[in-house]
């Protein structure tokens, strides 16, 4: 079969019709299946054929053609689609690592995959080791010849950091370790994960992919032998499988998804213009922006950015709180990339509780405001960042 572009695959990539030949595809709102006999029964528990299911939590027909979809944009073999990003992040590093082995993680991580990491996998005997995730000499000191697995993100959230992907896959696959890339903030859309060779990559497709607001949802993708092998085994079996509602939207969102981050994304661009030099902050980070510290290596990995930048206001807490609540389009809220604008104050929320020393570390300070770019007019969204700005 020929090769399609990732537009093409959002589109028509996974398609199964049934017998009626619906053109949209069909949610397939089933737990079990039925079978004509009893001997069709033993013959499909014995080994099930591509288009034959036994019960939704170890796949269904409509969270396969997700699956299917949403691989053939990222390039991969195949995706075990998860209820959540974090029921994805869990099943890819509890599959595949076990008491005594050595884990090596970047330390800017979603409060959840950290919890994941140090409390789940601590308390069965994983050793973590955290670094810097953009100083390449400390995954060079941290990766030793028994590591089993490399996690990040790729683009860390909130303050982007951006790590050198290539650098840190050939340290892991030097000492046989696995890497396992958490992508959210790169996007589906703008993804080099793979391409760089990432073993699996891992989305919450609550974000982009959804991209309304809607659904929580997560996909691993990557080769055919570890999705089918130890992490189908582990996701179907504990209960982190997609209910068919939400992989039938995502599904559906998966064929706008290129049209609205890249509207977003060149969005998000021109706001990063527009505050660039601004004198109520102190700074904007955007990895696509020559101001960002490792833009020549992010430009290196994706020549567009994702939905979100960071900005630091001038004047701490309070004038930060007054510039948040200035904001007419921007809704104050906790998640990103939606279709609506949204200003995360990281320090009060979603990174609370937090050690001040681990904020520090971060970089996450009372002025650090998290901004994801939505389908707005870039203009009102541009004048609205400065009329808030102006209030600080
Ligand atoms: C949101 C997010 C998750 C968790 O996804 P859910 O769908 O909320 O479970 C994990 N990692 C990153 C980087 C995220 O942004």
């Amino acid at each position: 079969m020929t090769k399609w572009g990732k537009r093409t695959e959002a589109v028509h990539g996974g398609i199964r019709r049934s017998q009626y030949g619906e053109l949209s595809e069909a949610m397939f709102m089933t737990q079990a299946f039925a079978y004509p006999s009893a001997e069709a029964a033993e013959a499909r528990f014995i080994e099930s054929g591509p288009d034959e299911f036994i019960y939704a939590r170890y796949g269904n027909p409509t969270n396969r053609m997700f699956e299917d979809r949403i691989a053939a944009i990222e390039g991969t073999e195949d995706a075990f689609a998860c209820a959540s990003g974090m029921a994805a992040v869990n099943g890819a590093l509890m599959a595949l690592t076990q008491a005594g082995d050595h884990v090596v993680s970047s330390r800017a991580l979603f409060g959840s995959c950290l919890y994941i990491l140090e409390d789940v996998l601590g308390r069965f005997g994983v050793e973590i080791t955290l670094v810097d995730g953009t100083d390449n000499a400390a995954w060079e000191a941290a990766i030793r010849p028994d590591t089993k697995l490399v996690f990040l993100e790729a683009i860390s959230n909130p303050t982007l950091e951006v790590i050198d992907l290539a650098h840190v896959v050939k340290l892991a696959h030097d000492h046989g370790a696995l890497v396992v890339v958490d992508n959210a903030m790169p996007t589906p859309v703008y993804s080099y994960a793979t391409r760089l060779g990432a073993d699996l990559v891992v989305y919450s497709t609550t974000k982009h992919v959804d991209g309304q607001g809607r659904m929580l949802g997560g996909a691993i993708c990557g080769p055919r032998d570890l999705i089918r092998g130890p992490i189908e085994a582990y996701v179907k079996h504990t209960g982190g499988a997609i209910n068919p509602f939400a992989a039938w939207t995502h599904l559906k969102a998966l064929e706008t998804l290129d049209l609205r981050v890249r509207a977003q994304a060149g969005a998000t661009m021109q706001v990063a213009e527009a505050l660039a030099d601004h004198p109520k902050l102190l700074r904007m980070s955007y990895p696509q922006h020559p101001s960002h510290p490792q833009h020549a290596v992010a430009m290196q990995q994706a020549p567009s950015g994702g939905t979100v930048l960071a900005i630091e206001v001038a004047g701490g807490k309070e004038a930060c709180f007054r510039f948040l609540n200035a904001l007419q389009i921007f809704t104050i809220s906790n998640n990103f990339a939606d279709a609506k604008s949204i200003a995360t104050h990281p320090a009060t929320t979603t990174h609370q509780r937090l050690p001040q020393d681990q904020k520090d570390t971060l970089g996450i300070s009372d002025g650090l405001v998290r901004l994801s770019i939505g389908l707005e007019d870039p203009d009102d969204i541009i004048s609205d960042l400065k009329q808030a700005l102006d209030a600080a």
